[in-house]
């Protein structure tokens, strides 16, 4: 049996252990990156490289930035009162988009007994420290609405419980409810149930 080059299966296999990437196309793209010109395949390597080098971990909230602390926690116009816990950097992001300015703190991920991801392995113990410390009005508890994101905020809001209590602190959850533009008549019973849970006053 032929035998590929040993640096052709060490391409094949980096490339397989990222996400969402299988052995097939982890082959496809290798084989890729030998058919383009030497210069097109060592542009990604350098922007590997760049990228690595420029942007780091937030020591504060570990969001990533070019900067540690990042520009959002070092920004003083932030509202120091909110602080906004969500499961991944990229969700910055999206909250940003809406206008909101508070603080975050990103968890790098949630619990999950699937992948064995445990409190210890996210950002939980830097989170309870941080509220300890600077003690926001607020503490908003954005993980995803599906099984592992409420899982994770149950856990926080359990774990927060003493100190925030003690210290005035709210510990709220990101209400739900039906998304714009949508049609009661086609939304699940979960999201319409969660609607009515978390229905607000209606000002005249
Ligand atoms: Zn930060």
């Amino acid at each position: 049996m032929a035998t590929r080059d040993r640096t052709i299966e060490a391409l094949i296999e980096r490339l397989n252990r990222l996400p969402g990437i299988g052995p097939k196309t982890a082959e496809r793209l290798a084989f890729h990156l030998l058919r383009v010109d030497a210069e097109e395949a060592l542009l990604l390597a350098r922007a590997i490289e760049q990228v690595r080098a420029a942007v780091k971990t937030c020591s504060r909230c570990f969001n990533l930035d070019a900067s540690d602390p990042c520009s959002i926690c070092s920004d003083a116009t932030r509202d120091r009162s909110m602080l906004l816990v969500i499961e991944d950097p990229r969700e910055v992001a999206r909250f940003e988009d809406t206008g909101y300015r508070g603080l975050y703190h990103v968890l790098q991920g949630r619990l999950s007994q699937l992948e064995g991801i445990r409190p210890e392995d996210l950002t939980t113990n830097s989170l309870l420290t941080r509220v300890a410390q600077e003690r926001p009005a607020e503490v908003c508890l954005a993980t995803n609405p599906d099984l592992e994101g409420e899982g994770t905020a149950r856990l926080l809001a359990e774990r927060l419980a003493a100190s925030t209590a003690a210290q005035g602190i709210r510990v709220t959850r990101l209400a739900r409810g039906l998304p714009a533009g949508s049609s009661i008549a086609q939304v699940s019973t979960s999201i319409l149930a969660d609607a009515i849970e978390g229905r607000r006053p209606l000002a005249p």
